[in-house]
């Protein structure tokens, strides 16, 4: 069977492990319109994927599932057991540890470093088995669908263009996936995208020797400036290889805006002045970080709804981002994407390949899924004050209580998003009042901020 995955992300190259190690009966063909995350240059340039990813043992059970990948890819990231929360009173960093079991960490790792742990161990896998055949060609684009004919256009780095044609199409091409723009030409395909009013940037700075390997740091301001509402700002400083950080920050904006700083952030300096007085006590970027940080164009953060993730003729799929694009609120993205790849690949061993069945059988199941956890994502973070405060202090007792009684109370959401055997489905069953309660209050939230807004603007005419 002649399978082409678009996308050699996480999930585009997951899939292509899943279905070399199972059988000799697929030809796997990958294409990403991006340079080889192994050459340097690439790593070096690529400053929109050097973000950190976590993996729990959700995403990890995944990756332990294939021989030699999970060694491969924990030898790239960083053991986090602990998260630092400081504490301007004590003028400290308090520590809190994730599990006492020694086998529940989270791994970071940074996505590019990610994808090369993948496409190492999927080369030595086909090197391994040369009666299966997997062929990755990188700066190709695909460029256009032909869904009826199964023919794919794709332009390569040279501009020659390339034709493909296949038996199974995989879109594993990121949120903004060109293979589910095909899918709206189809009748009964439903498709919603809504951008986050969130932005984020990415720096990454060498580790000051008071910042621990093994732990995240989390830091969170509300930033007020006169006349406007208040904006929250959150981050984490996350260890990676080599003795750096990762910070990681987001805050409220338009994510139409094509430059942008968190209110307040007018200089380079003040950007140097906040992290060291403010986010990160004990860290100082340098002139050049602190002008790099500046200039960085924000990016912005989009969730994506599809009815369904397959075609009608049953021969085209979505798989991670490019089904469910969700905000990295709850960490998920790329584990839910894993979790697809299990889906399908199960499903085509079941169904010995059928694919008309085997897609209807995948996308009933998984939009299933890619629906509570992008609602689990989007309606599991209060923006008024004290609903935010009664949630934290709800799942603080909910932990303790699960603990002493467990099968009598569930266990907080973190523990249970971390739990490969328990669906998003479930959990956001579970969740479903606080679902229900967050919605509602973010909505008053948002319309009491509008219309002070709206009072503010006419007092000043
Ligand atoms: C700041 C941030 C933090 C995150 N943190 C976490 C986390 O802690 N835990 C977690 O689980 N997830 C996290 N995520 C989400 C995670 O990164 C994504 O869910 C994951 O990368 C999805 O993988 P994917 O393979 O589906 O898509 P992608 O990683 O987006 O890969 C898609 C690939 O398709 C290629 N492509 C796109 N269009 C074309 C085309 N036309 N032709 C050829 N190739 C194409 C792209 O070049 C890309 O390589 C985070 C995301 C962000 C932005």
């Amino acid at each position: 069977m002649q399978v082409v995955i678009i996308g050699a992300g996480p999930a585009g190259l997951l899939l292509a492990h899943r279905l070399l190690a199972r059988s000799p009966h697929y030809q796997i063909t990958i294409y990403d319109q991006r340079s080889d995350p192994r050459l340097a240059d690439s790593l070096a340039n690529s400053s929109d994927r050097a973000f950190v990813i976590s993996l729990t043992e959700r995403g990890q059970a995944h990756l332990k599932a294939i021989d030699g990948l999970w060694p491969a890819v924990r030898q790239r990231g960083m053991v986090i057991r602990q998260t630092g929360v400081y504490s301007p009173k004590n003028k400290q960093w308090k520590t809190f540890q994730r599990s006492s079991d020694p086998d529940k960490f989270s791994l970071l790792i940074n996505r590019n470093h990610l994808c090369i742990a993948l496409l190492e161990t999927l080369e030595q896998c086909s090197e391994k088995h040369p009666d299966r055949s997997v062929k990755i060609v990188f700066n190709a684009t695909c460029r256009d669908i032909n869904l009826r004919q199964r023919q794919l256009t794709l332009i390569d780095a040279e501009q020659q263009i390339l034709r493909q044609s296949y038996d199974l199409l995989v879109g594993a091409d990121g949120v903004h996936s060109g293979v589910r723009n095909a899918f709206l030409k189809q009748p009964g395909f439903d498709f919603q995208q809504s951008y986050f009013n969130a932005v984020w940037k990415v720096l990454h700075v060498p580790r000051p020797a008071e910042f621990s390997s093994d732990t995240s740091y989390f830091f969170r301001q509300t930033l007020s400036l006169p006349g406007q509402p208040p904006n929250q700002f959150s981050g984490a400083a996350i260890p990676e290889l080599d003795d750096r950080l990762c910070v990681l920050m987001f805050w409220q904006q338009a994510s139409d805006c094509a430059i942008g700083n968190p209110p307040g952030i007018t200089s380079p300096q003040d950007f140097q002045k906040q992290m060291a007085e403010q986010w990160l006590p004990g860290l100082t970027i340098d002139d050049a970080m602190a002008q790099a940080l500046f200039d960085q164009r924000p990016s912005s953060i989009v969730e994506t709804r599809c009815s369904r993730y397959h075609d009608t003729p049953g021969q085209a799929v979505l798989i991670g981002d490019a089904a469910h694009g969700m905000s990295s609120a709850l960490a998920q993205g790329c584990q839910a994407a894993f979790a697809d790849v299990i889906a399908l690949d199960c499903l085509l061993q079941s169904e010995a390949d059928h694919l008309p069945t085997v897609l209807s059988q995948y996308s009933a199941q998984q939009v299933k899924e890619g629906h509570a956890i992008t609602d689990l994502n989007a309606h599991l973070r209060p923006q008024a004050k004290g609903l935010s405060l009664l949630f934290n202090i709800a799942m603080g007792l909910q932990s303790k209580l699960s603990r002493w009684f467990p099968g009598w109370v569930s266990p907080p959401l973190f523990a249970l998003l971390a739990q490969p055997e328990i669906s998003y489905a479930e959990i956001a069953h579970r969740f479903r009042f606080w679902i229900h309660l967050i919605r509602w209050s973010n909505q008053q939230h948002q319309s009491r901020v509008e219309s002070r807004l709206e009072a503010r603007a006419q007092s000043q005419c």
